[in-house]
């Protein structure tokens, strides 16, 4: 019998495992941390065996096939030996593809996936379809396959899961832009990230679409390089949008997919900022392609209901309005977040830092920012760029003292947003964790 090895005792991992399991596969699950309580119970109600804390490299370099979790770079040394001695090493969705006949929306990029993930997955489910949400959101897309599969999937994929996938294939693959990020795994090249990201283009042929900004100079350039079969659809917001299958005209958004064109004016749009039009051509053209009705398409870009931690408005306090941005772990993200201010902002920075480019955001910084709180266990890199650009650069060591110092700071009028460009592993257990207990310190201001 063949022997799985699954990495990672997450979400993709447990439900890879019990795919493995369903299937018949001999498996063996192992991580090095420790595995939620759920996960143990899942493991053990479909019998598979399992370890945490450790890995026992005999059971593991026995494997035909590995199946590693995302968060497992492929620089770890039990991945090396693993790829010395042979063994194929592939993703979660990689594994769960080769048992669905399900189509695949897949969604990814630097910023802009969750939002154009949910997003698309709301018009079809308004739509009717008997649609699954799988990758970063949801349950895993194996566990999904295993005990529930779905007639469509909308799949948000990051670079690191396509990393370990080779023949898995998408019938709507959606790139919505390619900035600097997790470089710490791409041996600091922006070509090695590059290079993942168009992944979610392999193997497209004539039945598929790739929809993709067109206004991304490093998805344009690299396009040169790529000979696909695929239908191109791009996007635009510029001016020459010649041959885009959605662009901006005068604020009216107009798609063209197949035989249907229609137009939905962007104030329409429940989702506000330049980027969530980007986000929304791409989830209207990706609805659209599967032939779901305009008006169906047009309500459901209306009615969607932000997601937690992305630009959030949390609420107005003696005119001062607080915004919990604290999925902004790059500085791309952070731009788009200032590009959408209208007033004064105090602004939140800080955390772990990637190899951060902070010029990107010197623009907005100088002219809406009025003052940084600099919320990290290390802010001497954010003290050296922004120290005398803004008229207050202050640091904050805890969410308390950072929303104390931000609401004395603010006045009438001003926003203060929490988009920090930085990972929050320093001081936070994850980005949620950030974002939730600046909401309930927020909250708690008298
Ligand atoms: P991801 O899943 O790729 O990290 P999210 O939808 O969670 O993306 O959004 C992350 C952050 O990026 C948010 O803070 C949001 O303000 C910003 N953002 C969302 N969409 C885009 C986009 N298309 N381009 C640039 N930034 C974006």
């Amino acid at each position: 019998m063949k022997r799985i090895v699954v990495l990672g005792g997450g979400e993709s991992g447990a439900g890879a495992a019990v795919l493995a399991q369903v299937k018949g596969f001999e498996v063996w699950l192992s991580d090095m941390g420790n595995i939620a309580p759920k996960y143990k119970e899942l493991l053990d109600k479909y019998n598979i065996a399992w370890e945490e804390g450790h890995h026992t490299e005999e059971k593991i370099l026995n494997a035909d096939e590995i199946i590693k979790s995302p968060g497992i770079p492929l620089t770890a040394p039990l991945i090396v030996k693993a790829r010395e001695a042979g063994i194929p090493i592939i993703s979660e969705i990689e594994f769960a593809g080769r048992y669905t006949n399900a189509k695949m929306v897949c969604i990814t990029g630097s910023n802009g996936k969750t939002t154009t993930t949910m997003l698309t997955y709301h018009i079809l489910r308004e739509a009717g379809l008997n649609v699954g949400l799988a990758g970063n959101v949801g349950n895993s897309l194996a566990l999904q396959v295993a005990v529930a599969p779905h007639d469509y999937y909308v799949i948000e994929l990051s670079s690191f899961q396509l990393d370990n996938m080779y023949e898995f294939k998408a019938n709507i693959a959606v790139l919505l832009n390619i900035t600097p990020d997790h470089l710490d795994r791409y041996d600091y090249k922006m070509e090695n990230y590059t290079a993942a990201k168009f992944r979610i283009m392999q193997n497209l042929t004539s039945e598929d679409a790739f929809i993709y900004w067109q206004d991304d100079p490093i998805i344009a350039a690299q396009l040169e390089h790529i000979d696909s079969e695929a239908r191109m659809m791009p996007f635009s917001a510029l001016d020459e949008h010649e041959g885009c299958a959605a662009y901006i005209d005068n604020g009216i958004m107009k798609f063209t997919a197949g035989d249907q064109q229609w137009e939905i004016a962007s104030d329409r749009l429940s989702l506000r900022g330049l980027h969530n039009m980007y986000n929304s051509m791409a989830a209207g053209l990706s609805a659209s392609l599967l032939n779901i009705n305009d008006e169906v398409i047009k309500r459901a870009l209306s009615d969607f209901q932000a997601v937690e931690h992305r630009l959030e408005y949390v609420r107005t306090l003696r005119g001062v309005r607080y915004v919990n941005d604290s999925k902004a772990t790059n500085v791309n993200s952070t731009w788009y977040a200032l590009e959408s201010m209208n007033e004064p902002v105090v602004l939140v920075l800080g955390g772990k830092d990637k190899g951060n480019d902070y010029t990107e955001i010197e623009k907005f910084v100088k002219d809406k920012v009025k003052a940084i709180v600099c919320l990290g266990v290390d802010n001497t890199k954010l003290h050296k760029f922004f120290d005398g650009m803004v008229p207050v650069v202050e640091d904050a060591r805890s969410m308390q003292e950072c929303v104390d110092k931000c609401a004395s700071l603010a006045g009438e009028g001003n926003t203060v947003l929490l988009s920090p460009c930085c990972a929050s592993f320093d001081l936070f257990k994850s980005y949620e964790d950030r974002g939730e207990q600046f909401k309930q310190c927020v909250n708690n201001l008298k």
